[in-house]
């Protein structure tokens, strides 16, 4: 699976070496070939390019993704994920679900952003693929697709001008709230699960974790 997924990259030539090996990464992370994901990726770098920063490898980057649950290339999420660096497990991966193929990326250094939204041509092409509408469609798995045609999807997006991809808007100035992570724990003295302080609940003068709790909310 790996080596395929290094040969569909390798065949994409206007990336940087870098580029290329986070969207190998990004491959098998997400694993499979599909449209979604990439036109995420393309979309993401152009993103950072726009406010002039790296790849988010802290926290200083927050991506604010505006894509629903349940729809059709939610693969794109992953795509703006892996290139900007702003994940999931790092809290910089912020779900706004409106069913749209957009997202904000904010850097809290500067208290900027800019909006980064899918063209509805490029959404078209996609959407009347055959990799939708003949088997996404009708419930088949990416994986159990024909792979040429997922790889066709994969690497559409490369192969176009980034305008004929996305829109960019900003950068625009925004308020970035000062937050202070965590660093304290407390163990639950109901279960003994650790938990971070600022989830912690008091009961009866004992702290105890959210599942513990008793109190209504
Ligand atoms: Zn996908
Ligand atoms: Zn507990």
């Amino acid at each position: 699976m790996f080596e395929e997924h290094r040969e569909i990259v390798n065949t994409i030539h206007n990336l940087s070496e870098d580029e290329r090996e986070i969207l190998y990464s990004a491959l098998n992370i997400h694993g499979h070939a599909c449209g979604g994901m990439p036109m995420g990726f393309v979309a993401g770098m152009a993103a950072l390019e726009a406010l002039g920063i790296e790849r988010e490898r802290n926290m200083d980057t927050v991506a604010v993704v505006e894509v629903g649950n349940g729809h059709a290339a939610g693969c794109f999420v992953d795509g703006v994920q892996f290139a900007t660096g702003c994940t999931f497990g790092k809290g910089v991966m912020k779900k706004e679900p409106k069913g749209k193929w957009s997202f904000r990326l904010i850097d809290r250094k500067k208290g900027k952003a800019v909006k980064v939204t899918l063209r509805p041509e490029i959404l078209a092409k996609a959407f009347a693929a055959p990799f939708i509408t003949e088997y996404r469609c009708k419930g088949v798995n990416p994986t159990d697709i024909p792979a040429e045609l997922g790889r066709a999807g994969f690497t559409r997006p490369f192969g176009l001008a980034p305008e004929q991809v996305f829109r960019v808007e900003g950068p625009f100035d925004v308020e970035v709230p000062k937050a202070t992570p965590c660093f304290a724990t407390i163990i639950c003295s109901a279960c003994g699960d650790t938990v971070a302080e600022s989830y912690a609940r008091l009961e009866d003068g004992r702290p105890v974790c959210s599942d513990c709790c008793h109190y209504a909310r």
